[in-house]
């Protein structure tokens, strides 16, 4: 059996794999070699440089399994591999608790106003008053999407001795007890949390989820974090809360358009933390994803 490996992966993974399979990795593989070379493999492996293209599953004669080592197959033509009988795995549990950690980070951000006060301190600058901030303790948690990684926040957010309630309407109520989070609907969730939490994909009808009503309903003093994807959130609502104060702050890891346009109008605004798309980036989170498609694909080896 062979596999290609396209993008860079763990040498975890690719070391498991070499046990069951005759292993190529050629992480600048061009699309038109991969056209041209795809048939000589049973399976290959991608993160989200290489796109497994409807011109490359054509020329896929001997292909078994496309496995992305990560979470979302959007570089992957999944209609073109269902036809030809081609299975596609991912790995989306591998980066749940990095992402969860990730939103930690900027929860508290949001709360002590760290990147601002650091910025203002490399400029020689000794502002004490002005970065006064707020506990994260006995403050409610509202979360939207109660999955692997929002049940994540959840567990990390009850050490700190917060309250969560959730929104998520395919969430069984009795998990959500037993969690210790109260299920409720969008509107209570908006409007009793001091920190709101997104972690559902971004669907037709989780598209622009938050938009001007929905800021409106928020607390003065609540802050809000996006770490699942672009979108979920109206940027330009967003931008409008934050210019008017109707909101405490925000942080965002995704956004509509990715990277953000240089001249971003988010940019300008000190109530807002940004990161570039890293919440899912740890080094155990990448093995942890290299190590589980291996292991799919060792399992459909062996049959
Ligand atoms: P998951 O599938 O385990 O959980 C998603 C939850 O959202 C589910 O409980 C589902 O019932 C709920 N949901 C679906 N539609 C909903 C709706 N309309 N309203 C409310 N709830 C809804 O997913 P996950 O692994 O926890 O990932 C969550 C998000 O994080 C996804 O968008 C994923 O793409 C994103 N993500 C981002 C990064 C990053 O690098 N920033 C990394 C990993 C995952």
């Amino acid at each position: 059996m062979k596999v290609l490996v396209a993008d860079a992966i763990n040498e975890k993974g690719i070391e498991n794999l070499k046990e069951v399979a005759d292993v190529t990795v050629d992480t600048s593989i061009t699309p038109e070699d991969l056209v041209k070379t795809i048939k000589e493999y049973d399976g290959i492996i991608v993160r989200s440089r290489t796109k497994v293209t409807k011109e490359v599953i054509a020329n896929a004669d001997n292909l078994k399994i496309i496995a992305r080592a990560g979470v979302g197959v959007d570089n992957i033509d999944l209609d073109a591999a269902t036809e030809k009988g081609i299975m596609v795995v991912n790995s989306p549990e591998s980066t749940s608790i990095t992402v969860a950690e990730h939103t930690m980070g900027l929860l508290l951000s949001m709360a002590r106003k760290l990147s601002i006060a650091d910025k203002s301190v490399k400029e020689g600058k000794w502002e004490k008053k002005r970065f006064m901030g707020v506990e994260l303790r006995n403050k409610t948690l509202g979360v939207i999407g109660m999955g692997r990684i929002g049940s994540q926040v959840v567990n990390r957010c009850k050490a700190f001795e917060m309250d969560a309630v959730a929104y998520d309407p395919y969430l069984p109520e009795e998990v959500a007890t037993q969690m210790g989070v109260e299920l409720t609907d969008l509107e209570t969730v908006l409007k009793k949390a001091d920190f709101i939490t997104i972690h559902v994909p971004l669907t037709p009808e989780t598209k622009h989820l938050i938009s001007h009503d929905e800021f409106e309903l928020m607390k003065d003093s609540a802050f809000i974090t996006n770490c699942a994807r672009g979108g979920i959130i109206d940027e330009d609502a967003l931008y409008d809360a934050l210019k008017n104060e109707k909101i405490g702050g925000a942080a965002l890891d995704v956004y509509e358009e990715e990277p953000p346009a240089e001249d971003s109008k988010l940019f300008e605004l000190d109530n807002i933390v940004l990161t570039p798309h890293i919440a899912a980036s740890t080094q155990e989170a990448q093995r942890d994803a290299a190590i589980i498609v291996a292991d799919e694909i060792i399992e459909l080896f062996k049959g």
